[in-house]
C-alpha cells in the first residue's frame, strides 16, 4: 500500500525551521514509498489564522521543493461537519456539557499516576447532579462538550520513538465558543484524507492516545505514527523567534540561501548527501533509522548572539 502522508500547519505566521524540517521528513517518508504528501490547513483558530500566512507557508515549502498531492483540506470550511459528529455522539450520550473554567481545570487536575497527559481533565462535570447542572446552566456560561472516557490507555506504536503508552482523559470536542477542538478535527480529517502515516513533532506524542481512542469510536483506521524530535536553540529550548534567524526569510537576510538551508536540514536528518540541490536528491539515501533520536540544535551562525554591554 502506498503511503498517504500529510503536513498540517496552522497558518498563524511564517513556518520556522522546525516546521520545515518536519515537512521535509514527512515528504521523504511518503515519496520514498511511492506515496504522496497531502496538505491540511489547520485554521480552527479563527483569530490568529490568516490567508496571507497560509499563502506564505505554502511558498516557503515550495522554495524547499516540498509540494503536495491534490486533496488539500481547510478546517475552517468544515465546522458543520465536526459539529454534526459531536451531535451524533451527544445523541448516544457519549459527550456531556462542561462548564469548568480554565482555572478550575488547572486546579482540579489529578496528581499524575503512571502515564498521564498535560492538563488532564479530572472529570468534574461528568456526573453532575441534576441540581448542579441546572445551576451551572443558569450561570449563562456556555458549555464546552467533552467525550466520556474511562482513562483508557493506548500504546502508540511509533516508528521513531518506539512503543509509548498514553492515557486519555475526557477531552473537549467542541469548545465553549463553538469552535471544534483540534483533537476532533485532526482525527476526522486524517480519515477524510485517507492518511496512512502521520509525521509530526514529538511534542504531540502525549496526546496521540486521544486520537487513537476517537479513531476507534468513529470507526476510522489508525495510521502509522512517526513523531520526530524537535528543533532547539543553543540553550536547548524549543525553537522560537528570539533564537535568531529561524525562518527562510530571516536566514536569507543573513545571506543563507535555501540551498544551504536544505543542506543543513539534510545533515540534521542523518542524510549522507552533500549539497543536495533539491529534495529529490535526498530520496534514495533517506532512512528513518538514521534520524537522530534527540533534538536538533540549529547551527550557531543562525542564532542571535547576545552580547553583554
Ligand atoms: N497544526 C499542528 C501544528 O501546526 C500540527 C498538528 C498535527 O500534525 O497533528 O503544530
Amino acid at each position: 500500500m502506498n503511503v498517504i502522508g500529510r503536513f498540517a500547519p496552522s497558518p498563524t505566521g511564517p513556518l520556522h525551521i522546525g516546521n520545515l524540517r518536519t515537512a521535509l521528513i514527512a515528504w521523504l517518508c511518503a515519496h520514498q514509498q511511492d506515496g504522496e504528501l497531502l496538505l491540511r490547513i489547520e485554521d480552527l483558530d479563527r483569530s490568529n489564522s490568516k490567508p496571507a500566512h497560509e499563502a506564505r507557508q505554502i511558498d516557503e515549502l515550495e522554495q524547499l521543493g516540498i509540494t503536495f498531492g491534490s486533496k488539500a483540506i481547510r478546517q475552517s470550511e468544515r465546522f458543520d461537519l465536526y459539529r454534526d459528529i459531536v451531535n451524533g455522539l451527544r445523541q448516544q450520550d457519549l459527550v456531556y456539557p462542561c462548564y469548568c473554567t480554565r482555572r478550575e481545570i488547572l486546579e482540579s487536575t489529578q496528581a499524575p499516576q503512571g502515564p498521564t497527559i498535560e492538563g488532564a481533565y479530572a472529570g468534574t462535570c461528568r456526573n453532575l447532579s441534576v441540581g448542579d447542572r441546572s445551576e451551572r446552566e443558569q450561570s449563562g456560561r456556555p458549555p464546552a462538550w467533552r467525550l466520556r472516557t474511562n482513562s483508557e490507555t493506548y500504546v502508540v506504536d511509533d516508528l521513531v520513538v518506539g512503543p509509548t503508552t498514553t492515557v486519555i482523559d475526557d477531552m473537549v470536542l467542541l469548545r465553549n465558543d463553538g469552535v471544534p477542538a483540534y483533537n476532533l478535527a485532526v482525527v476526522v480529517d486524517d480519515a477524510a484524507q485517507g492518511v496512512t502515516q502521520i509525521v509530526r513533532g514529538d511534542d504531540l506524542l502525549h496526546g496521540t492516545g486521544r486520537h487513537i481512542h476517537l479513531q476507534k469510536l468513529l470507526g476510522y483506521p489508525t495510521p502509522q505514527y512517526v513523531h520526530v524530535p524537535l528543533v532547539v536553540g543553543l540553550d536547548q529550548e524549543r525553537l522560537a523567534k528570539r533564537h535568531g534567524a529561524v525562518t527562510l526569510e530571516e536566514l536569507s537576510q543573513r545571506g543563507i540561501g535555501t540551498q544551504e538551508v536544505l543542506g543543513e536540514l539534510a545533515r540534521s536528518i542523518g542524510s549522507q548527501v552533500v549539497q543536495p540541490e533539491s529534495v529529490n536528491d535526498l530520496l534514495d539515501d533517506f532512512n528513518l533509522d538514521r534520524l537522530p533520536r534527540s533534538p536538533w540544535t540549529i547551527p550557531s551562525d543562525w542564532q542571535t548572539v547576545h552580547h553583554d554591554n
